[in-house]
């Protein structure tokens, strides 16, 4: 890693670390409830189990498998980490173009798209930009996802972009 990109990889870490904050104290429940975390690349993997979510668990009930603000990643557990990870890393890179001003305009983008109709999930552009990231591997498989090292994946945003 160059000086310089060690420099501008900094300068995102800190741009989005008001976001991280927010990640940081919505990971603070799991990690108390007996979570793990991990360091992966420049963001923080959370993880409530450290494998699958045993068939018992009430966080089945749970209707989100992961969550990304900023540079953290909560997620319910492991294999959800390994099935969500390209998705919640576009959440990273989009926290890292926008800062601290993400959250307010992921929520705007969501009230767009149920102004127009849409889901305010799935039609949120955020989301969208999120899921069409997914389209190349679609096809997953736990291990030939585990085999790949997220750590260094990402390397240049604007490479991803929405179309
Ligand atoms: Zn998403």
């Amino acid at each position: 890693m160059s000086r310089s990109h060690r420099f501008t990889s900094a300068l995102r870490v800190l741009w989005a670390a008001p976001t991280s904050a927010l990640g940081l104290i919505m990971a603070l429940p799991v990690l108390a409830a007996g979570g793990a975390l991990r360091r992966v690349g420049s963001t923080l993997e959370v993880a409530l189990h450290r494998d699958a979510l045993p068939s018992r668990s009430r966080w089945r009930r749970v209707p989100f498998a992961a969550i990304t603000l900023g540079h953290v990643i909560v997620a319910r557990c492991g294999d959800d980490l390994e099935r969500w990870r390209a998705h919640e890393r576009v959440h990273v890179q989009q926290c890292e173009r926008l800062g601290p001003f993400f959250v307010p305009a992921y929520l705007l983008a969501s009230a767009a798209a149920w102004w127009r109709g849409d889901c305010p999930y799935r039609g949120n552009r955020f989301e969208v930009e999120a899921y069409a990231s997914e389209e190349p591997n679609t096809r997953y498989h736990a291990d030939s996802a585990r085999e790949t090292d997220a750590g260094e994946a990402i390397q240049s945003p604007s490479d991803s972009g929405t179309r």
